[in-house]
């Protein structure tokens, strides 16, 4: 296939996972930070939502990376822990051939498993600011040689109040380093740490205009009495494939969830109130396709890649006009169209003006379905509501294909190392080292991957192979879907 990423002469490995995850061609913020990061520079990148900015720095950063360094080459800071697991998830299935190592650090989730994560070789550290210190405190986050510094969502990082801690970080951090920060706006604040942090850098704004021309807009006044009836009805009319319902507050979601639940649509709920646990398990279910309505609160409204989300709707108006905008983006990804629909309370004229100066319009209010409107679309509405959606392959589940994670009986306990695995392997015939993919020797156990197809092959010769003077217990090891 021809793949326009050619020109910037990446490595095999990183263009076989560009290949596999459907990027032929670069987007337009990828046409200007990829050239300038695989010359190292400093940037500044200000572009707006769903336009493949994760991508942008990643592809440079891994096709950078030396691989036998032990010590983590590059540090992506993001706002939220979601964002973190998925720019984590984003550089893995990039980094996939190249065997990247990548680690998510994020808070209310043990931090002694990321510990010993980050115990062994790791290229690309991902991680909420308050938790990376946390790491780089006591000595589990070695940052000594950290080349790549990536600030994402900038802006949301300054309005969270995490801006000082990222400058407490990068204290730890070399100078000599490549800075990357991207935001969708650029106070004046952000304009001020960039002069301060950064090394020159080099601009790249991408025309924010049109950013959500192709979303259909409507706005319905109702008051907070009327506001689920009217939720209701607007569902029903546009029974939409999915929807994300925004609410300001967690007993908003709580709500709004608990009354769709009883009306049987098919839904669940995300909200900073719920375990980090419930949280990744939610997103990670909607992103697959497995409920319509996510009910959430705005830990969903920045950054979160979620296909073709056919509505918004904003169940409370948002309290800032950015937030109406990174809201709405969540539909009309990539080439698609959106549609969004905010109902608003008689007394909230202040978020409405400030909502109409960033549209640079007036508002105009729809008129609300009529009943009988409702009325007629009810059987398609439940139809809708009856078929199940369709599953949606992980980008991770795209990549991996060709592999085969196998388990061997064997680990640290019994002096097994990755050498010696190496060694069996290359001498079944037709396997050379760029078949194994990572390997993971762990105290009584050992993980290794086979790439491109080859893993059954491998699994039936080591039947009768011995590894390290033994033959060894193997067998396919238990993957978990991500
Ligand atoms: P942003 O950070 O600008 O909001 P993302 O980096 O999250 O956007 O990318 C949005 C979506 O576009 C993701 O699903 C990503 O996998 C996809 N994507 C990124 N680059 C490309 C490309 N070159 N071709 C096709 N899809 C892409
Ligand atoms: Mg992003």
């Amino acid at each position: 296939m021809d793949n326009n990423f050619k020109q910037y002469q990446l490595d095999n490995e990183i263009t076989k996972a560009l290949d596999l995850l459907h990027y032929t061609s670069a987007t337009q913020v990828q046409e200007e930070v990829i050239p300038c990061l695989l010359n190292n520079k400093d940037i500044i990148v200000k572009s707006k939502t769903g336009s493949g900015k994760t991508a942008s720095f990643l592809i440079p950063i891994c096709q950078h990376i030396q691989w036998d360094e032990l010590r983590p080459q590059a540090l992506i800071l993001t706002p939220t822990r979601e964002l973190a697991m998925q720019v984590q998830e984003d550089a893995f299935n990039i980094g996939r051939f190249k065997r990247l190592k990548t680690v998510a650090l994020y808070g209310r989730s043990p931090f002694q498993s990321q510990a010993k994560s980050l115990k062994q070789k790791t290229h690309l550290a991902i991680g909420t600011p308050g938790r990376v210190m946390d790491h780089i405190q006591r000595g589990t986050l070695d940052v000594s040689n950290i080349q790549y510094l990536v600030i994402d969502e900038a802006d949301e990082m300054l309005a969270m109040g995490f801006i000082e801690q990222v400058e407490n970080i990068i204290d730890y951090l070399p100078q000599e380093r490549v800075t990357v920060l991207l935001s969708a706006t650029m106070p004046e604040s952000i304009k001020q740490i960039s002069k301060q942090y950064m090394n020159k850098p080099v601009s790249i704004e991408i025309e924010q205009e049109a950013s959500i021309d192709h979303i259909e807009q409507k706005f319905y006044q109702a008051n907070a009495y009327e506001k689920l009836d009217v939720l209701l009805d607007v569902t029903t009319i546009l029974a939409p494939e999915t929807c994300i319902i925004f609410c300001n507050t967690k007993e908003q979601v709580d709500l709004v969830y608990d009354t769709l639940n009883r009306k049987r649509y098919s839904c669940n709920k995300l909200h900073g109130g719920m375990e980090q646990e419930d949280r990744t398990r939610v997103i990670q279910s909607y992103k697959r396709g497995k409920f319509r309505y996510l009910i959430a609160s705005d830990v969903a409204s920045r950054g979160l890649d979620i296909d073709h989300i056919s509505l918004v709707i904003n169940y409370d108006i948002p309290l800032k006009s950015d937030t109406y905008i990174h809201r709405i983006g969540r539909s009309g990804r990539i080439g698609n169209k959106g549609m969004a629909v905010t109902l608003i309370e008689d007394n909230q004229d202040k978020y409405v003006k400030a909502i109409e100066r960033k549209l640079d319009h007036k508002i105009i209010f729809d008129v609300r379905p009529s009943e009988d409107e409702v009325e007629e679309n009810k059987v398609h509405f439940h139809s809708v509501m009856q078929t199940r959606l369709e599953y949606k392959e992980s980008k991770t589940v795209k990549v991996s294909k060709d592999i085969l994670k196998i388990h061997i009986n064997a680990g640290k306990k019994t002096k097994m190392r990755a050498v010696d695995i190496v060694g069996t392997l290359c001498n079944i015939e037709g396997i050379t080292s760029s078949d194994i993919g990572i390997i993971e020797v762990q105290d009584i156990s050992t993980y290794v991957e086979i790439l491109n197809g080859k893993g059954m092959q491998v699994l039936n010769a080591l039947q009768n192979k011995p590894i390290k003077g033994r033959i060894r217990k193997v067998s396919k090891a238990n993957t978990r879907d991500y």
